[in-house]
C-alpha cells in the first residue's frame, strides 16, 4: 500500500537522498512511519542533517561518530594479512577460498539422498556475518558428523548446497576498498554508478530502477551472472531441493515469502509455524530476540528477492535470516560475536532443516 512518511522525514531525506547510505531499511522508499531509520552520511554532512532532523523534531541518536574507527574495531585485534583462515574471525576472500579447497568441499555428497537444502550467503558484499555463518555450518556439519546426533540423521538424509559468498566481487571490494558497498560490481552502461544489488535481480515480481540506486534491479532478471549460476543451479536441482535458505544481515529477523505482495503465500501458515519454532530454538541459546514473518510485512516489500523466486519454484520452505544485530553495530558486528551468532543461528538452520526431513514433501 501507499507509505505515509511524516513530512519532515521526507523533506530531509529527499534532500538528501544521494549522500544518505542507507543501512535499515536499505533504500529511502522503505521507509514508513514509526520506524527507525539507520542510515551513513560523510563527516562534511553530518551537521545539516543532524540541524534538520532537529528542525523537524525528529529524534535521533549518532552511533558512529567515525565510522573508520569502527571499522578497524569491528576485529578482536590487529588486523594481521599474513594470520591463517580462523572461524571466529571475518576471513577475506582469499582466506575463504584457501578453505574452500581445504576440508569445505567435503561437506556434501549427492549419494541418493532425495532432498537437499541450498543454502547462500553474502549476496550483499558488507554483510560480513553472513559468509561468516556459511563457514561455520561447512565446518560444524564436517566436524560433528558421527558426534551430534542430530547433524548425523542430517548429513545421512539430506544434501547440503552450501554458497559462503554468493557475491565474490562485491565481498573483495568491500575488503579492498569500501567495507560499506553492497551490490554486485558490474559495470553499467550510461553512467559511472557500479553494480547490481544481486537480491533484486532474480525473476520475482522484477521491477526496474535507477543503476545509481543501492538497490538496483539490474536490466533484466538474471541479468547478473552470480544470479544466473545459482539460478540455473537451482532450476536443475529442483526435484531435490526442499528448503533453499538465504542468509543476510543485520536487524534479527527470520521471513519467508513473500516480499513482492502483501498476499500470504500458500503455505502462510505452515512457513511461520517453522519460522516461530526455529525463532525459539535460536533464542534458546543466548536469548537473542527475532522477529519473525511474511517479509513484506515484517521488514519491508521489495521485488526481484531470491527466497521469492526460491518458492515460486515450487521450494515449499523459502527463509531469509536477518542476522545479529539490531543496528548497535550493524554490519560492523564485532569479530566476538560471530561465534555465538554462528551458534545460535545453527540451532534455527538444524531445526529448519529437522523440519523438511520429517515433512511430508
Ligand atoms: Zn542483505
Amino acid at each position: 500500500g501507499p507509505l505515509s512518511l511524516p513530512e519532515g522525514l521526507v523533506a530531509v531525506f529527499e534532500f538528501f537522498s544521494v549522500q544518505l547510505d542507507f543501512w535499515h531499511p536499505d533504500s529511502a522508499p522503505h521507509i514508513v512511519t514509526e520506524m527507525e531509520v539507520d542510515f551513513r552520511v560523510s563527516a562534511d554532512q553530518s551537521q545539516t542533517v543532524q540541524s534538520l532532523l532537529e528542525q523537524n523534531e525528529m529524534q535521533y541518536e549518532v552511533l558512529f561518530h567515525n565510522l573508520q574507527e569502527e571499522i578497524e574495531k569491528q576485529f578482536d585485534d590487529k588486523r594481521n594479512v599474513t594470520a591463517r583462515h580462523s572461524y571466529t574471525k571475518y576471513n577475506d576472500w582469499e582466506k575463504v577460498q584457501y578453505r574452500l579447497d581445504g576440508d569445505l568441499v567435503t561437506a556434501t555428497s549427492e549419494s541418493g539422498k532425495g532432498k537437499a537444502v541450498f543454502m547462500d550467503c553474502g549476496i550483499h558484499a558488507r554483510e560480513w556475518i553472513s559468509p561468516a555463518f556459511c563457514q561455520w555450518f561447512v565446518k560444524q556439519a564436517t566436524r560433528t558428523y558421527g558426534k551430534d546426533k542430530t547433524m548425523t540423521t542430517l548429513l545421512d538424509n539430506l544434501n547440503f548446497y552450501v554458497l559462503p559468498v554468493f557475491n565474490i566481487d562485491g565481498y573483495v571490494w568491500s575488503w579492498t576498498q569500501d567495507r560499506m558497498w553492497r551490490k554486485n560490481r558490474s559495470n553499467n552502461s550510461n553512467t559511472n554508478c557500479i553494480g547490481t544489488d544481486l537480491n533484486r535481480n532474480f525473476d520475482a515480481e522484477w521491477g526496474s530502477n535507477e543503476p545509481c540506486d543501492e538497490v538496483y534491479c539490474g536490466t533484466a532478471p538474471e541479468s547478473e551472472q552470480e544470479t544466473q549460476v545459482v539460478a540455473t543451479f537451482i532450476r536443475s536441482h529442483l526435484s531435490s531441493i526442499k528448503a533453499y535458505l538465504t542468509i543476510h544481515a543485520y536487524s534479527q529477523m527470520l521471513m519467508f515469502p513473500y516480499s513482492y505482495t502483501f498476499h500470504k503465500a500458500p503455505s502462510h501458515d505452515e512457513l511461520n509455524e517453522v519460522a516461530k519454532a526455529a525463532v525459539e530454538a535460536l533464542s534458546s541459546l543466548y536469548g537473542t530476540e527475532y522477529e519473525y514473518g511474511a517479509s513484506a510485512t515484517t521488514i519491508y516489500p521489495s521485488s526481484g528477492c531470491s527466497d521469492d523466486w526460491a518458492y515460486d519454484q515450487g521450494i515449499r520452505y523459502s527463509f531469509a535470516f536477518e542476522l545479529r544485530d539490531q543496528g548497535k553495530y550493524g554490519f560492523l558486528l564485532p569479530e566476538s560475536q560471530i561465534k555465538p551468532t554462528c551458534k545460535e543461528t545453527m540451532l534455527a538452520v538444524k531445526y529448519i532443516a529437522n523440519y523438511i526431513l520429517s515433512a511430508a514433501t
